[in-house]
């Protein structure tokens, strides 16, 4: 007999808390006050019908209409986990919106962050094993929980939402879940997505006949949409002159801007309070306070909440009313919904991955929207009264330029990590893997080929005992590759140390008017052999200076970002002990023979991303692929060496390679042969370099085999 709304209306209007047996607070019947008026509430009788009598359910609806948070909330009372032991996961693509969400819903259940409700993103778990019912993780960490649960038995009910954003590891758990809800009669699966083509997740997810649509209401108003009349030369430009416009002429309501990236949000948040301030100052009586809030990924969690701060009042009492304005990355289309939104300025950009296969390259470009995109964050405009949306492109650009839909991540990006993980969760043929839309054959091939020359696959694409090991690492393949070999190198305490630093965002910082000092500090803290050497330093030299409460801020450094890199270097440390590798550091007498041994483990894991000087004019060519590139200007080398090794290569104006490293050809020989068989090799400088190192290696081990043979001779 399934649960009714009316049961579960009764146990939340309840004077007791079910999950606690504490009473409720005052701020939970506040809070409630504001779920009620949600338009997926009053649906809540038609959701645990359609619930009790489908294993599978997609859920569309408006964003801002209560599906991340009230969901799994109605699910929760319906499973009971606190009763049968099996727990409820919500999935999410962003970090920062799994984090939201748990902290919204633990205050709406009236549970603190981490018991009852957890989040649960790389390299932090915000759960309590045995107290947690409700766990809001993110997509990629559910997929490697398959792992070592490919049944998923911890759970009775997995929520995938936001799937319109079509993220690689949402895609594989959609194509896990599909094969075992036949398994796992017991298991249910709800698919949620903002937009309307849930049609392709109904068909997707046949038993027998299309998974039931549950539709939440919108309750949206109408949105004006402006177009500039011409193209708009420089988007951050033409964004800020739009708020300042709106702040100057508009009724209030607070405004979203769309901008890509952090750096760009905070030049313009900067910008914009400039000017604002310019504005308040000349004529306080007709323009109000305004207060601008930057919105992104890498934002520490408390600045994150100022987002839902309200506007500021007005600085006297009848004086002109305060604005907000938040500029945001594009978690403000569909994950993190902002009350009190009434004008939308959308440049029409955001930074997404496009992978190339014939070149192994993966990068982060700053590109067009879709139409699809451009309707969401119009949508953002109306959720409280009737709003407005400037894009700033020309109408005619909007009709032609833009496609209809973002093609799923799938097709965009480089695919070996997902494959990695899939194989270790068993999937035999990933040809004929069940996929919501199969990824190119080539960017499949690429990825085996990767974990094969990596020794992660063997040659039939079954998992080596170090491509398991390799698996229990939440990293690129190369990474956890070097992580397991460097103990060969005495080095895996370095290694360890530069995984981690990779890991973090930019630590560097670059404020605008110090860029001078900021470079000279930086320039204090490199190392001349490569990058990767350069982080060791900056890390060790943050651990002895812990007391010292400035360092960081004296040497131009994020204190946050290097408190992060220590965090995730313990929780490395610890897989590494588990899976029994040793922690070594040699301290050399020589120390540059200490960085050898480093840069040779580097070699291990990248031996693929490896590019040769070409000239002198400072150009380089990689390895196999032949890209042209240059040293990124970040880069700390005070040469240009023959050989480097390149942790990322970045495509803006022109291509670069990022975190560069010095290294010999003769360890890319001895330490990547496979790769390195120079038959495979097309003809060019590179091939000729590599050849005349291999005829040296062959002569020197000649000399060396025919001195062997005399002193033999000798001795008998
Ligand atoms: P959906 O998933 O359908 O987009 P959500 O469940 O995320 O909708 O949000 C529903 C409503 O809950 C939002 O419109 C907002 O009013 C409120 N809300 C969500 N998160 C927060 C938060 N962290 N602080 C305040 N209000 C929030
Ligand atoms: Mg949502």
């Amino acid at each position: 007999r399934r649960v009714t709304a009316k049961q579960v209306q009764g146990a939340i209007d309840g004077k007791e808390n079910p999950f606690t047996r504490l009473p409720h607070s005052d701020r939970y019947h506040k809070i409630l006050e504001a779920r009620k008026k949600l338009p997926v509430y009053t649906q809540m009788d038609d959701f645990y019908e359609m619930y009790a009598k489908h294993q599978i359910i997609v859920v569309v609806g408006e964003t801002g209409s209560g599906k991340t948070t009230q969901i799994p909330q109605f699910v929760v009372y319906s499973d009971m986990p606190q009763t049968k032991g099996k727990i409820v996961a919500c999935t999410q693509p962003r970090r920062l919106a799994t984090m939201s969400a748990a902290k919204r819903v633990a205050d709406e259940m009236d549970v603190r962050l981490g018991k009852q409700v957890g989040y649960s993103i790389r390299f932090e778990d915000m759960t309590d094993p045995g107290t947690t019912i409700l766990k809001y993780m993110t997509d990629g960490l559910l997929l490697r929980e398959a792992m070592n649960d490919p049944d998923f038995e911890r759970y009775s009910t997995i929520i995938l939402d936001e799937a319109h954003e079509r993220t690689v590891a949402t895609d594989s758990l959609m194509g896990l879940l599909k094969s075992l809800v036949k398994r796992r009669k017991d298991l249910k699966i709800i698919v949620m997505s903002a937009t309307l083509d849930a049609l392709k997740f109904q068909k997707y997810f046949t038993i027998d006949e299309p998974a039931p649509l549950f539709k939440v209401p919108g309750r949206t108003h109408p949105v004006g949409i402006f177009y500039t009349r011409e193209p708009e030369p420089d988007y951050v430009e033409a964004a800020i002159r739009t708020v300042i416009m709106i702040h100057r002429t508009e009724d209030p309501g607070d405004i979203l801007v769309f901008l890509t990236g952090q750096e760009e949000i905070e030049d313009a948040c900067r910008k914009i309070k400039i000017e604002a301030d310019d504005l308040v100052a000349n004529d306080p009586d007709t323009v109000g306070p305004l207060s601008c809030i930057p919105l992104y990924s890498s934002l520490p969690p408390q600045q994150q909440q100022r987002i839902f701060d309200p506007a500021p009042p007005p600085r006297v009492s009848d004086g002109p009313p305060g604005r907000k304005v938040i500029v945001s990355t594009n978690i403000a289309e569909t994950s993190l919904t902002v009350d009190g939104v009434v004008y939308v300025v959308d440049p029409g950009f955001s930074k997404q991955k496009l992978y190339n296969p014939r070149i192994r390259v993966e990068s982060l470009l700053v590109s067009p929207i879709s139409k699809s995109s451009a309707q969401q964050r119009a949508g953002r405009a109306g959720r409280t009264r009737p709003g407005k949306c400037f894009r700033l492109f020309t109408e005619k650009d909007f009709m032609k330029e833009l496609e209809e839909h973002m093609h799923p991540e799938i097709l965009r990006c480089n695919l070996s990590s997902t494959v990695l993980d899939l194989v270790k969760v068993g999937v035999k043929d990933l040809v004929r893997f069940d996929w919501v839309d199969a990824p190119a054959p080539e960017t499949l091939m690429r990825a085996l080929e990767l974990l094969n020359f990596l020794a992660a696959l063997d040659d039939d694409g079954n998992l080596t005992p170090l491509g398991t090991k390799m698996s229990a690492f939440p990293l690129d393949p190369q990474m956890s590759k070097m992580l397991i070999t460097s103990p060969e190198f005495d080095c895996s305490q370095e290694i360890l140390t530069i995984v981690a630093m990779l890991s973090v965002p930019n630590f560097w910082s670059r404020p605008n008017n110090r860029r001078k000092e900021a470079d000279i500090a930086k320039e204090l803290l490199s190392l001349p052999d490569g990058d990767h050497l350069t982080l060791i330093n900056v890390f060790n030299e943050y651990q002895n200076n812990l007391n010292d409460s400035k360092w960081a801020w004296n040497n131009y450094i994020s204190a946050r970002a290097l408190a992060e890199a220590a965090n995730v270097r313990a929780q490395l440390l610890r897989i590494m002990e588990r899976l029994e590798i040793d922690l070594v550091t040699k301290s050399h007498p020589d120390q540059t023979r200490h960085y050898v041994d480093i840069r040779k483990a580097l070699v291990c894991g990248y031996f693929m991303q490896v590019a040769h000087r070409e000239g002198d004019k400072g150009s380089y060519l990689t390895i196999k692929d032949n890209q042209v590139v240059s040293l990124h200007p970040s880069c700390g080398l005070d040469t240009q060496p023959e050989w480097v090794l390149f942790n990322e290569f970045v495509l803006t104006t022109r291509p670069y390679i990022r975190t560069v490293t010095e290294i010999r050809p003769e360890w890319l020989l001895e330490l990547a042969a496979n790769y390195y068989d120079l038959k495979l090799f097309t003809d060019g400088e590179t091939k000729r370099a590599l050849q005349r190192v291999l005829n040296r290696l062959r002569k020197k081990q000649g000399k060396k085999n025919a001195k062997a043979a005399a002193s033999n001779k000798k001795q008998s």
